[in-house]
């Protein structure tokens, strides 16, 4: 295995670093053991964006944390005026046709705590979240010094892993990048990985990729290999010596509840310390991947959560509470209230309308709550209930006037377009009721603050709605400025939506199969625009987006079984189906 030659910290950088606060020890490379397991877990954004999501927090404690480790942190390096094409951003608007291939001048990819190349480390660990940042995986690999596709790495050169939401998903669109996936949690893989590899330092690396394989919840994509019928259509996989398929999530590690690891004042939440509530969402709404991939759902304690920040409030007072669903959980009135005594000043992710009451209201306020995001996602009761969220207009309005009567000042309500089963009907009723929430919550007050967030629904894996086609990118735009018109005529409305192109494009790299990391590498070497990246490549975008699949159709993601049955989709599918007529 390699050793690192870091060049050490920029000015930047340690500015940054002098900046954080660590509430574990703080890797010193000078002093790890030259025999250590040399880690560096990235994240293919910004160092803020990456400082502010609580699974890269957690991979990085997990692996740092492990007996025998070193482990530093890299994110995606910021584009250089002489490098216009790269940008730093993987959100609505970072087009990969922006994003030209790797140039001579173009950032490094160095760590943040030696500025070593991600080349010389012997495992390079990826935490992703969103699909469109499988770009930036790809950029940092390049303009790191390591090779891209994993079939192109020799013995010196790092493993590169990937863990985070969009493995537990379909670990494909990206699998020729990566030596391994990590199904499941951080907590109980990182040290397994990390044993393993330990154990496996004489071996090369073909024998410790065979390790991998039996380490649960690993999957190793060059130990697998896709089959395809006559037509072309994926059949199934194979795996080679013995390797376990599917691969089965491991879900160890979720008992005690995620916490930040490092706070930071530049991160996008500056300085605020984030506690993870519950793991998973037992509502299991038909759309939503976080409510069906995780589980069981766990609900952290309230001691063990309101001990968590003991040692953190000697620092800050800001902390936010991670949750898919936090007013389900049975103590949020309590934890709020508790934290609201000890002068902590809280955020929160959206919250379900049904469970907001003037109790709970109240405790946001006294938390230091001032806005509060509903995730409607759409307005008739009859595609509530198809896709599997169904809420009353009465339960919305008591909701809303409970968050008014209590003095939340700013209400954000947030839809989504183009929905299986969505009719004319239902996008016109959105700017109606929209406005007329908001005047239930204005009730009469001049200081209040109102918007609308808009994105456009993707048929996400491990879903019921999986098997169905998306949107195409002129249904969304009609519908997307129907609303924004509809909305417009409400002056003090602020009205935000992700592009329908981005959400196809999303939608391309969170269903497709293997085929797409050629067209991601077109796009990162190349310099190809998406759309000639995926000709090229032989993709077809359209197969992958806009067919009503059959229900005995093979996924790319079959191959990772994270533990919830087919058949049970199926069943929630053909129900939603039945209200629809589809
Ligand atoms: S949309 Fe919200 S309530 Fe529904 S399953 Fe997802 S996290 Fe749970």
């Amino acid at each position: 295995m390699t050793r690192r030659e870091g060049t050490g910290p920029g000015d930047d950088t340690d500015r940054r670093l002098r900046r954080e606060v660590w509430l574990m020890g703080r890797p010193d490379a000078a002093r790890a053991p030259s025999d250590s397991l040399t880690v560096v877990v990235c994240y293919p954004q910004s160092y803020e964006l990456g400082m502010s999501n609580l699974g890269f927090q957690t991979a990085f404690r997990s692996f740092a944390e492990q007996p025998g480790v070193h482990c530093e942190r890299a994110f995606l390096p910021p584009a250089r005026e002489s490098a216009p094409g790269l940008l730093v951003t993987g959100s609505a608007g970072d087009r990969p046709s922006d994003r030209a291939g790797q140039r001579a001048d173009a950032p490094a990819a160095v760590s943040l705590e030696t500025g070593t190349p991600l080349r010389d480390f012997d495992v390079v660990a990826f935490s992703v979240s969103y699909e469109l940042d499988f770009f930036g995986l790809a950029r940092m690999l390049e303009a790191g010094g390591v090779p891209l596709r994993a079939r192109e790495r020799g013995e010196d050169d790092p493993l590169v892993l990937m863990g985070g939401v969009c493995s537990l998903l379909n670990p494909e669109p990206v699998a020729d990048f990566l030596d391994a996936a990590a199904i499941g949690d951080a907590r109980a893989l990182a040290p397994a990985v990390s044993t393993s590899l330990l154990a496996g330092r004489a071996m090369d690396r073909r024998e410790r990729l065979s390790a991998l394989t039996r380490v649960p919840g690993i999957y190793v994509p060059s130990f697998y290999e896709p089959t395809h019928d006559g037509d072309g259509t994926l059949s199934g996989f194979r795996a080679l010596d013995g390797a376990p398929l599917p691969v089965r999530a491991n879900w160890g590690g979720r008992g005690a509840p995620a916490v930040t690891a490092v706070i930071s004042s530049g991160s996008h939440f500056a300085d605020a310390f984030l506690v993870e509530m519950s793991s998973g969402c037992a509502r299991r709404c038909r759309y939503c991947a976080a409510g069906h991939v995780y589980h069981p759902v766990v609900f952290h304690d309230l001691e063990e959560m309101e001990r968590s920040v003991d040692a953190p409030l000697e620092h800050t007072r800001r902390v936010g509470l991670v949750s898919a669903a936090l007013a389900d959980h049975p103590s949020a009135v309590e934890l709020l209230t508790r934290l609201a005594e000890r002068g902590v000043e809280v955020t929160v992710s959206s919250i379900h309308a049904d469970r907001v009451d003037r109790r709970l209201a109240s405790a946001l306020v006294k938390a230091g709550v001032r806005t509060v995001s509903l995730a409607l996602e759409t307005v008739t009761e009859r595609l509530r209930s198809a896709i599997g969220k169904p809420v009353t207009d009465d339960v919305l309005s008591s909701a809303v006037s409970a968050l008014a009567s209590e003095g939340i000042e700013g209400l954000k309500l947030y839809f989504m377009l183009g929905l299986p089963g969505e009719m004319d009907e239902d996008v016109e009723a959105i700017p109606p009721l929209a406005r007329g929430l908001f005047e239930t919550f204005a009730s009469g007050r001049r200081r209040v603050r109102t918007s609308v967030g808009l994105s456009s629904f993707v048929p996400k894996p491990r879903t019921p709605f999986q098997w169905l086609p998306m949107a195409g990118v002129a249904e969304l735009r009609s519908k997307l400025s129907f609303v924004r018109r509809g909305l417009s005529r409400y002056s003090r409305i602020d009205v935000s939506a992700g592009g329908p192109r981005e959400a196809r494009r999303e939608g391309v790299l969170a269903r497709g199969g293997r085929e797409l990391s050629n067209a991601i590498a077109l796009c990162v070497e190349e310099g190809l625009p998406w759309g000639a990246a995926l000709r090229t490549a032989a993709v077809d975008p359209k197969t992958v987006l806009d067919r009503l699949r059959d229900e005995g159709e093979v996924f790319p993601w079959d191959v990772v079984d994270v533990g919830l049955s087919k058949e049970r989709l199926l069943a929630s599918l053909r129900k939603a189906r039945k209200e629809w007529d589809l």
